[in-house]
């Protein structure tokens, strides 16, 4: 062990990352085009760049930035070959989105090849990356992911291929236990895959004609000639070979802790994610959310495309027509990443388009999935307005956002939450500029989720006093 305490507030590695993993092993002779699928519907996962490390004895690797098709494009993955690889899409926060940091990470140990593919955020990752320094090792890129590798190697200190599935398993749970990760590892002629002991993030195995593979999300198989399904437990993992897949487990059993905003926005609605489905959970919080509501609006409307789940259970459980007043331009890209408020704002305007007779004269009840800073909504209560909605009332299907995010899902800091700033709906809607605001409770969300077995933390006012925010500091730019 390297390290002897646990203090995961002080010892987080800030380079937060929301990532999709997929890898395995394909009979057909070449597992690139099937990872390269695979990455493409996990691309709402990531979209900073994209990876794939394949090979058999050893590896190819190929990454750049943007987007699967972009950084993977035919011409790219051209001299890729081999039976056994692991993929990633990678979304980084603050300030970590450079290619150094596009992941598979292929390192060369003892004369072979191991490429690590990892989804989470791991605590004490600055500290052990500390300790590596003290001794003399060196760091390529600035992502938790590669001290997760660079322990297992210094951990085993012998060639890959004679790293035993249990022995990776050690390294992870020994210093990594209360961390984020689903990650994958392809060595020579094998592919294994971790789930964190308490599960934050999720993982799945496939069995297919074409072989076996794994991914964050179950949707990546589609299109595959699909056997088998299975999610992975937390605390378990997957060895594949070219004789099948074996799902062992490598650390004992912990209080799970499964992060419930991957169903409220970060997996695929069509994902079925913790055993539940991930589109019919966010109908369901709609629902919810309408049952405890009481305004009298003419018209609901989504704040696409994270809001419609959530807008279609509010409109069949409240009676107002649902439509589509706000269509989205796919072509313009993320509003939430742009490292301004002004250039987020101005994606904002140019991302969503009014149909202007639903909205006329009308009051509109708007439904987005969550709240964080404020860019879009008050842009969109503004657009609404101009476009001549009588009242503009705002629904979110989950609680005040109040606390920033551990293990991996880009929230920013507290200081930046309007929720934590303005604490109380009414003041929020003043600032947003919309006549009304409503959030889920988190005691509806516990009673839709459980009271135990998810994490959540940002959802929870932070404990520290000197964290919090002391004034009204949010910049809300017009
Ligand atoms: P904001 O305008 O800053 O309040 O952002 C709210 C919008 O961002 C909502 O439409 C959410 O669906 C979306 N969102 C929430 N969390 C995240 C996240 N971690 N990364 C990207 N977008 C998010």
């Amino acid at each position: 062990m390297l390290t002897e305490d646990f203090h995961p507030d002080t010892t987080l590695d800030k380079l937060g990352e929301e990532c999709g993993i997929f890898g395995g092993f394909a009979r057909s002779g070449n597992v690139k085009e099937i990872i390269r699928k695979g990455l493409f519907k996990l691309q709402h996962r990531g979209q900073e760049s994209a990876g794939i490390s394949c090979g058999e004895e050893t590896q190819t690797l190929v990454k750049a930035k943007g987007l699967v098709m972009q950084a993977l494009e035919d011409s790219a993955i051209e001299k890729a070959e081999g039976r056994f690889g692991v993929g990633h899409v990678r979304y980084s926060t603050q300030g970590g989105s450079s290619a150094v940091n596009a992941q598979p990470y292929l390192i060369r140990y003892m004369n072979e090849h191991v490429a690590i593919a990892h989804n989470g955020n791991v605590e004490k990752a600055m500290k052990i990356r500390e300790k590596f320094e003290k001794i003399g090792e060196v760091f390529i890129t600035n992502s938790d992911s590669e001290v997760l590798l660079k322990r297992i190697v210094f951990g085993l200190k012998k060639p890959p291929s004679q790293w035993t599935f249990e022995e990776i398993g050690t390294c992870l749970g020994d210093d990594f236990s209360n961390g984020a990760f689903s990650l994958a590892l392809a060595l020579p002629k094998r592919v294994v895959a971790y789930r964190d002991p308490v599960g934050y993030r999720p993982l799945f195995v496939c069995e297919a004609k074409e072989g076996c593979f794994i991914a964050s999300e179950d949707i990546a198989f589609t299109g595959l000639n699909i056997e088998k399904v299975i999610e992975i437990m937390p605390g378990e993992g997957v060895e594949i070979t070219e004789n099948g897949y074996c799902i062992k487990r490598f650390y004992g059993q912990k209080k799970e802790c499964k992060c419930v905003f991957e169903h409220i926005y970060f997996s695929h609605p069509a994902s079925n994610i913790f055993g539940r489905n991930v589109y019919m959970t966010r109908v369901e919080l709609g629902k919810t959310l309408a049952e405890t509501d009481s305004i009298d609006a003419d018209i609901v409307v989504p704040v696409v495309d994270s809001g419609i789940a959530a807008a279609i259970g509010y409109a069949q459980k409240s009676g107002i027509p649902f439509h589509t007043g706000l269509i989205r331009n796919h072509w313009v890209g993320r509003s939430f990443i742009s490292p301004t408020q002004e250039t987020r704002v101005n994606k904002v305007r140019e991302k969503l388009l009014i149909v202007r007779p639903l909205i006329e004269g009308k009051k509109v009840l708007l439904i987005d999935d969550s709240l964080v800073r404020g860019t879009t909504s008050k842009e969109i209560v503004t657009m609404l307005k101009k476009a001549g909605a009588k009242e503009v009332h705002f629904r979110l299907s989950s609680p005040m956002l109040l606390n920033t995010c551990l293990w991996g899902v880009d929230i920013p800091t507290t200081q930046e939450l309007i929720a934590a700033v303005y604490k109380e709906e009414k003041e929020i809607a003043k600032a947003i500029g919309a006549d009304s605001v409503k959030y889920l409770t988190l005691q509806s969300l516990k009673d839709t989720f459980g009271q135990t077995g998810w994490c959540y933390r940002c959802f929870e006012a932070q404990k520290t006093k000197d964290e919090n925010p002391q004034s009204k500091t949010l910049a809300l730019t017009k």
